[in-house]
């Protein structure tokens, strides 16, 4: 869920300009934003949450998002509500799906959800196995599943050949549009990552159709490695419309409780809507150093010293020599604003 919409924003700017390496900063581009995969993700929360039909809330939200960068056939399915599955063994079908992956509690359950909820489009034997694939996998892991019995599970039901790193596939990886052709790499971009952080590095770094193969890759990698670290949760919740937003902080707060969502979802919320002139100086200083902290994750990453000798100012947040690790830095948010 966020962390497929995390992989979504991050990719959105790689997408038709591929990079081949994961060192790329920051981690949100500047002019990151949300796609399709985001929009039809939280629909398909929303459409578990409430209990409503998945297609008619699909067509909704294209209302709502109808420039999302959805593929031909989708757009017109959505324009024409007596339009039928069109077959599609396309991506979007594993892009949409990580909500199944903790709406239901067995593996059974998770392989017929993610086939229900692909087959309103994606009823494509190829479509139907890129969604159970990537559900199974999110099962799999927020159930602590190692990686290994993931990649062993996977292989087995749906032949798709792991057997790689993303070293080997990156070099002749192009893009590709179909389930078959961007699960699996998406798949072995979680397998082979150290972190949450690392997943959405490692599938970027594959290039292709860069925010749907991350959007895989980091709905995955937040099920196994837990929570997503707190900037870069903020960062994609900021992304999001005020309504996705509180789509999202439903779900969590049904299905996966997290003091992350939480606070990410209160820290968007003040970030989008304080209006500055109503604002007293004291908070327009916090919510400064606060975002001077966030943008400059990659320095933060390398801090070392007791957050405690800092003053917080920007010239300590640029010093790499003198900042704590990110953890730190998410207690200091939290101080700052009394969350
Ligand atoms: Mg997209």
């Amino acid at each position: 869920m966020l962390g497929a919409i995390t992989g979504d924003v991050v990719g959105s700017v790689y997408e038709w300009n591929n990079i081949k390496h994961k060192v790329f900063n920051p981690l949100f581009d500047p002019s990151a934003f949300f796609t399709d995969d985001s929009v039809l993700t939280v629909a398909l929360m929303d459409a578990i949450d409430r209990g409503v039909d998945y297609g008619k809330t699909m067509r909704w939200y294209y209302t709502q998002h109808p420039t999302a960068g959805y593929g031909h056939l989708f757009h017109h399915w959505c324009k024409y509500e007596t339009e039928l599955p069109y077959n599609s063994w396309g991506n979007g079908s594993a892009m949409r799906t990580s909500a199944v992956g903790y709406a239901y509690d067995s593996i059974e359950e998770v392989l017929e959800k993610a086939k229900y909820f692909a087959s309103f489009t994606h009823n494509h034997p190829e479509g139907i196995k890129g969604a159970q694939a990537t559900s199974a996998c999110i099962f799999m892991a927020r159930k602590g599943a190692t990686k290994e019995a993931i990649r062993t599970y996977i292989t087995n039901k749906f032949g798709y050949d792991l057997n790689h790193t993303v070293d080997d596939i990156r070099p002749t990886y192009v893009f590709n549009e179909s389930c078959q052709g961007t699960v699996p790499e998406a798949i072995v971009a979680f397998l082979d990552s150290t972190d949450f952080e690392d997943a959405i590095r490692c599938a970027i770094s594959l290039g292709g159709d860069s925010d749907t193969l991350t959007c895989i890759t980091g709905g995955i990698a937040e099920a196994f490695y837990g929570d997503i670290p707190y900037e870069i949760a903020i960062q994609a919740m900021h992304r999001l419309t005020p309504q996705m937003r509180d789509v999202v902080y439903k779900f969590y707060d049904k299905y996966r409780p997290s003091e992350t969502i939480i606070l990410a979802h209160k820290m968007a919320s003040q970030f989008v809507s304080a209006n500055p002139i109503e604002k007293d100086d004291e908070f327009q200083e916090k919510q400064r150093i606060c975002w001077t902290m966030v943008v400059k994750d990659e320095a933060v990453k390398a801090a070392s010293k007791d957050v405690d000798e800092l003053n917080w100012n920007e010239d300590v947040c640029n010093s790499t020599d003198n900042i704590k690790h990110k953890d730190t830095i998410s207690k200091k948010i939290q101080e700052l604003f009394k969350l």
